[in-house]
């Protein structure tokens, strides 16, 4: 048997089973408010969207060209043009046989009118038009309800509210709709050692980056994020930010604390306000990951360490916002690419390696890791645009392989 990852222990959850315990530890939170559109966008849908009309909502032309009755149409001959239709005015007026309407882009197709013929098609002398071609009726007419149907659903309650989504709900009729409200996060980062980027260093500081990516992702995760900065390695400074976050967010996110060192306060906070539901998991990097229950809120610890706090957040933390917060599970892309670089690893725990996912010249999806894979280099997730998922159980990989890679999403800045 293969050597085993050393920090490996046994007995500890993969990450797919963690949050199923996660699922399963709280409801949705299923708080929902209307909300007129421009402020829907962000927002997850509390409700089915069915369309209030029907779509198109009367025959219209697709093209800029004239209404005529294609039985009247003979290549050359001169039909009379009666007048002009365009997108907000129809022609209203009488149609004598052979004759037809100029008409534009979206306009209503005048009664009788069965076709469109393009302008390209058409030779104007005068009072009338003469066309290139002949055609059948329906050209160039996009018919009452050929999209949808007045009542017909266009939209799932759980779908997050996006530009496209925006733009069905307009052309359906909906100036409100009803939304979950935002997720409220209380994030702090815990640790003597980080000083606000900007300030100079003094012997053993470092910048505190854990907050500022964690704020980002949770942002575009959708929820709203109350920051309350740094806190010292401190068990009362600890505690006292515990109790602020329970009372003013649904889910206190911390970044450190959360391994086995001296100064790592999270856990005795934690047993003493509220309860753990796990602590560890078998994945990397990340495996101090703590979730559990505060007197008025959740709790998800993730650990210090840079990556493994982004990996962390990003693989449990926006699914879990996702359910808490009504939208359709997570279910990420997954992509299968020839990988172009050795892998080193040991089985023992499920892997996140940050990739660079891309075609190669014959078009096909090849991956490279994006270097050294320390827990502590940032780069690492900034030079990435997917993770390199890697199960358990496996061992290191060799060039040629094909792995499964995650691509990151626009909670990573992703496609
Ligand atoms: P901890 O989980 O608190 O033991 O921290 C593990 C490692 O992550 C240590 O090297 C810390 O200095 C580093 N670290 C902890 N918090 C942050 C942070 N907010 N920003 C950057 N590095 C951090
Ligand atoms: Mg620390």
């Amino acid at each position: 048997m293969a050597q085993q990852d050393c920090c490996s222990q046994p007995g500890l959850m993969l990450p797919a089973e963690a949050l199923e315990k996660m699922y399963a530890a709280c409801a949705p939170l299923n708080r929902v408010e209307e909300v007129a559109l421009e402020e829907a966008v962000g927002r997850v849908l509390a409700e089915e969207i069915c369309s209030l009309i029907d779509l198109p909502a009367f025959d219209n032309s697709s093209m800029d060209g004239y209404a005529v009755r294609a039985a009247e149409v003979v290549k050359g001959q001169p039909l009379a043009i009666a007048g002009k239709a365009f997108a907000g005015t129809p022609f209203e007026g009488e149609i004598p046989a052979g004759a037809c309407v100029r008409i534009m882009t979206g306009a209503p197709l005048p009664p009788q009118m069965d076709a469109i013929i393009m302008q390209e098609e058409a030779n104007v002398e005068g009072d009338s038009v003469s066309f290139n071609v002949e055609v059948s009726p329906g050209f160039f007419v996009r018919h009452r309800g050929s999209e949808l149907t007045q009542g017909q659903k266009v939209l799932s309650a759980g779908t997050r509210v996006g530009a496209a989504e925006v733009g069905v709900l307009a052309t359906a009729g909906h100036g409100q709709v009803k939304v979950h409200k935002p997720i409220t996060v209380a994030l702090f980062s815990t640790g003597d050692e980080l000083v606000p980027p900007g300030q100079p260093l003094k012997a053993g500081q470092i910048y505190d980056s854990n907050r500022h990516a964690l704020r980002t992702m949770l942002t575009e995760m959708g929820a709203e994020v109350i920051d309350l900065g740094v806190i010292p390695d401190d068990l009362q400074l600890v505690r006292d930010a515990f109790r602020r976050g329970d009372e003013l967010a649904d889910v206190v996110v911390t970044s450190g604390g959360v391994s086995v060192g001296e100064a790592d306060y999270i856990k005795v906070v934690l047993d003493e306000m509220g309860s753990i539901n796990f602590w560890k998991l078998a994945i990397k990097p990340g495996k101090p990951f703590a979730f559990g229950k505060l007197p008025n809120s959740w709790f998800c610890g993730l650990p210090g360490n840079p990556v493994s706090s982004m990996v962390t957040c990003y693989q449990l933390v926006q699914p879990f916002f996702k359910h808490l917060g009504g939208e359709h599970r997570h279910q990420p892309l997954t992509l299968n690419a020839t990988l172009t670089n050795a892998i080193r690893k040991k089985p023992g725990r499920q892997e996140y390696q940050r990739g660079v996912l891309s075609h190669n010249a014959q078009g096909q999806l090849e991956v490279a890791t994006t270097g050294a894979q320390g827990s502590d280099m940032t780069t690492s997730m900034s030079r990435a645009n997917c993770f390199i998922v890697l199960p358990k159980d496996a061992g290191g990989q060799e060039p040629g392989v094909q792995v499964t890679v995650e691509p990151f999403n626009q909670v990573l800045g992703g496609l």
